[in-house]
């Protein structure tokens, strides 16, 4: 299968003009980036429609993992955007990475996560903290799809408040000895390593939480039941528990005590993505609100022309805009190695609320057709709603946001 890199190389470059003028009529703001990335888009825009959103549907009713597509996603490089070519990734930059999500989950918000997970929550503090050998293990075999890796941080007793973490890593010689249970954890049935956090340091409260990379499955380890959802539900959701699990001391990413700075960056980077997929939501809503309202007919003529209907899809369009020019800022910022925090926080405010709001209108302009799984609109709506909740609920953005500005004014 033809890489994302292959079609960035000058050959795929040819014939696409056409192709750009429509895309770009659709997306006003995309004529303003890059080639490549306007490319890219196009390229995961092609692959969501033909593979994506064609069994969207059915793995949302059957709660079924896209096996296939998310290794044809793999082999595609999406799995693996911001990597390093040399780890075997696709070496792009944070902005492709938002770009690759939107359109991926505008076709399916389920491989959206998928894909999310992998990206940045798995391979990026490795990418970022991890040694020379754990790359070589732990990035190269999780790059095409191959294998995926999930990020277990959250647990039963805390969410937002992760620095108070209450699994534990007992170190004994070279080795730790790992007890608790993680909750929530996106791809953990699939998965086949695990980024983790636990304390290996009570006393010293967040400061004492380390993080590892470790093999899944491991002795002692087992999974809890498959969460059942309200949306995203063709992704895994489940608990990992942990009874005396013994990993090796060079399973430790970064330093020990590190980990709730590495857990903290790893969710600034990965907020990106999860703004490009409400993004991708809200998009879906808006295609299918306009479609619907032009041939549905009341009154004597399509609903589109009744200014009621004008003023949602007006406002629609103006949320999803903003939000889509915020995500790139952050991407932007984080690629030119600027502050970005805060951005990222906006960001992912921002479009998680589009999309709840942008699935909400699209229901409305529906009326009763939005509100049967005959028409993906439901499903919209309910995947839209969890970009408001995991890597940090709004309230926490909200907190970040304000943190931020705080510092910025000197308060
Ligand atoms: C489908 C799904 C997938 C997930 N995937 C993963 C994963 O892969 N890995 C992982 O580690 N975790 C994952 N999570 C966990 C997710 O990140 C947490 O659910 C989220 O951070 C919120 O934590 P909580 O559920 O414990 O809610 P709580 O922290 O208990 O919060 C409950 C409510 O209180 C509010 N609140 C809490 N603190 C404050 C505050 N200081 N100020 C204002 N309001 C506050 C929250 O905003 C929320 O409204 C996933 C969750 C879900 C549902």
């Amino acid at each position: 299968m033809m890489t994302i890199m292959n079609c960035l190389k000058p050959s795929g470059l040819r014939n696409i003009s056409k192709a750009l003028y429509t895309l770009n009529r659709n997306i006003a703001s995309l004529s303003a980036l890059p080639e490549t990335h306007q490319m890219l888009h196009k390229s995961c825009r092609d692959f969501a429609e033909g593979e994506l959103k064609p069994i969207a549907a059915k793995i949302d009713q059957e709660h079924l993992y896209p096996a296939k597509q998310i290794k044809q996603m793999g082999e595609l490089g999406l799995l693996s955007i911001v990597v390093p070519e040399e780890l075997g990734g696709t070496g792009l930059d944070y902005l492709a990475y938002a770009i690759a999500m939107e359109e991926i989950s505008r076709g399916c918000a389920s491989a959206g996560v998928i894909m999310s997970v992998n990206n940045s929550l798995y391979l990026g503090p490795i990418d970022k903290f991890g040694t020379k050998e754990q790359k070589e293990k732990y990035i190269k075999p999780f790059t095409d799809g191959t294998k995926v890796g999930c990020f277990a941080l959250s647990e039963p007793g805390n969410g937002s408040d992760a620095g108070a973490a209450s699994t534990i890593a007992q170190k004994e010689n070279d080795s730790y000895l790992v007890n608790g249970t993680k909750s929530w954890i996106s791809n953990g049935y699939e998965a086949e390593a695990i980024v983790l956090f636990a304390t290996t340091d009570k006393s010293k409260k967040h400061k004492g939480i380390s993080a590892f990379v470790l093999d899944k499955p491991i002795e002692g380890l087992s999974l809890g039941k498959k969460e059942s959802k309200l949306g995203i539900r063709g992704s895994s959701t489940c608990s990992l528990i942990f009874e005396n699990v013994q990993i090796s001391s060079n399973n430790v990413l970064g330093e020990p005590g590190m980990g709730f700075k590495i857990a903290m960056m790893t969710l600034d980077a990965g907020r990106i993505g999860i703004a490009g997929q409400a993004l991708g939501i809200a998009q879906a809503s808006l295609d299918c609100a306009m479609e619907y309202a032009a041939t549905r007919q009341a009154f004597g003529s399509p609903i589109i022309k009744l200014q009621a209907i004008q003023q949602k899809i007006a406002d629609m369009a103006l949320r999803i805009e903003s939000s889509r020019l915020l995500t790139w800022r952050a991407a932007v910022l984080k690629d030119t190695g600027k502050p970005f925090t805060k951005e990222a926080a906006m960001a992912k405010l921002s479009a998680s609320e589009t999309a709840t709001y942008c699935a909400h209108q699209c229901i409305q302009i529906l009326g009763g057709m939005g509100y049967v799984t005959d028409m993906p609109a439901e499903r919209y709506y309910r995947d839209a709603r969890i970009t408001e909740i995991y890597e940090g609920t709004s309230e926490i953005q909200r907190l970040v946001i304000a943190g931020n500005l705080i510092k910025e004014y000197e308060l």
